[in-house]
């Protein structure tokens, strides 16, 4: 099973698997060539990314990542504030410290090639890092694929078929891989689909440890989310784009000299939560992938709906409400998938909304039957979306497209309690088609700002 741990990783923007990804599997590699006996030999790197790594990894900071990956730093605790400090050192002296121990030659400028005329060997976002000494002999080399959300399998584990270690992490008690399976178990077993997916997660280590980190995630959410709202000025990138947060949440807040508002106008701080948090993504920020880093405000922000609209909202209920969204995740992980460059924005803003959709509907009291209805609904209203950024950035149209997420994973649920959790399609179903419909999408609407918006709409 996939962990909640792999759908909600704590790292940094703008882009989970063109960011948080690439500098993973520089680590990786790292790793492997220490294993090997390797690092002593290396004079120089290179880094080939193929696919949508190369056609939008300008945008996404790509560069930045595998220079940061190669230095030792990882998503995890690497400091936002000195990435582009430590990258602007590399680019400056053409050298970098790899492992902290050997210094080899890279210059990003020259040294990582964003190759857009090889098509990508596996899947759309490929990357291949190549150690050389200094006879210029190749001393190691490994190509890796950016998968989604972070995760990160190496060619071998992609031809085995597994995307494996990535996908399937976590071997509980309780096995499922469709919405239909999940629901058997939640009968046969009389629990939840939260106390299902704990229960798999305390196969690993004991209960409050696992609490404890789920209680981190929402943390790096909700301040994520504060950040976001305390922040101005304009975003990283030649859009220019402005941030909204701040004001939006300003004029959201009710004003005591001015008793009538419309009952829409919630929605406003729902939008600004969303937009909040992929304002800080697009800067390159400390952020949750949930469960990629372009949809990372959808889940915070139905989230914060929670804990601050809702009676009965508690820090209970909110890992309950993440532990749901993590089974919904985990299945189209295995089924689809959650990446923009395989299936379009319907694999993460869709993906992202229907794991919000069900987390709020089972806090709010939904039944199992409900809760999948409620995921159903809102990835079905997501069906066909592209990716299309507008220069490789991950602003527009990402930044807003969080909100309308939000607001449909609310309006999702709403409708799911609404009835009695008999529904026609299945949210297997509703998987499948996205799956199909992704394979169906032209390139150029995935991820490889070739078509839509990203063509449209010219850039000042
Ligand atoms: S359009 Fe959607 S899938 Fe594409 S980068 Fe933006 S949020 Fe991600």
């Amino acid at each position: 099973m996939t962990s909640i741990f792999d759908i909600f990783k704590i790292g940094i923007g703008p882009s989970s698997s063109h960011t948080v990804g690439p500098m993973v599997a520089a680590g990786r590699f790292l790793a492997w060539l220490d294993q090997e006996g390797l690092t002593g030999e290396i004079t120089r790197i290179v880094c080939h990314l193929y696919g949508s790594l190369a056609h939008t990894g300008k945008g996404h900071r790509t560069d930045l990542a595998v220079v940061l990956g190669l230095a030792g730093e990882t998503p995890t605790k690497i400091d936002p504030d000195l990435a582009s400090c430590l990258f602007n050192t590399v680019a400056r002296q053409k050298s970098l410290l790899l492992a902290g121990h050997v210094t080899v030659a890279l210059d990003p400028a020259t040294d990582i090639v964003f190759d857009r005329d090889t098509p990508s060997p596996g899947h759309p976002n490929a990357m291949r890092i190549i150690a050389y000494s200094e006879s210029g002999k190749v001393v190691g080399e490994k190509l890796y694929y950016s998968i989604g959300g972070g995760s990160v399998v190496s060619e071998e584990e992609y031809v085995g078929g597994a995307a494996g270690a990535a996908l399937h992490n976590i071997s509980g008690p309780y096995v499922f891989s469709t919405a239909d399976q999940l629901l058997a178990l939640c009968g046969s077993e009389n629990k939840s689909i939260a106390e299902l997916v704990l229960a798999n997660e305390a196969a690993l280590g004991p209960l409050q440890r696992i609490e404890t980190k789920i209680d981190n995630i929402h943390s790096a959410m909700m301040d994520c989310i504060d950040k976001g709202l305390s922040s101005e000025g304009v975003l990283p990138g030649r859009l220019g784009v402005r941030r909204r947060a701040k004001g939006l949440i300003r004029a959201a807040t009710p004003n005591p000299n001015h008793n009538f508002r419309y009952p829409h106008q919630f929605m406003d701080r729902v939008s600004a939560y969303a937009i909040a948090v992929n304002e800080q993504n697009a800067s390159g920020g400390r952020i949750v992938t949930a469960p990629t880093n372009g949809a990372a405000g959808v889940i915070p922000a139905v989230v914060r709906y929670f804990a601050e609209s809702c009676s009965d909202a508690s820090q209970i209920g909110v890992r309950e409400f993440l532990l749901t969204a993590t089974a919904f995740g985990a299945i189209i992980k295995s089924n689809a998938s959650l990446s923009g460059a395989e299936v379009g924005c319907q694999g993460e803003v869709g993906s992202a909304s229907a794991m919000a959709a069900a987390g709020l509907c089972a806090v709010l009291g939904g039944t199992p039957q409900q809760v999948e209805n409620a995921a159903e609904i809102a990835l079905e209203h997501h069906l066909g979306m592209t990716c299309d950024p507008i220069g490789g950035l991950v602003q527009i149209p990402c930044i807003e497209r969080n909100s309308m997420g939000a607001l449909k994973a609310i309006n999702a649920a709403s409708l799911a309690l609404a009835g009695d959790g008999q529904h026609i399609v299945s949210f297997d179903a509703v998987v499948e088609t996205m799956r199909q419909t992704g394979l169906d999408l032209q390139t150029k609407y995935k991820e490889t700002s070739q078509g839509g918006l990203a063509v449209t709409v010219v850039e000042c």
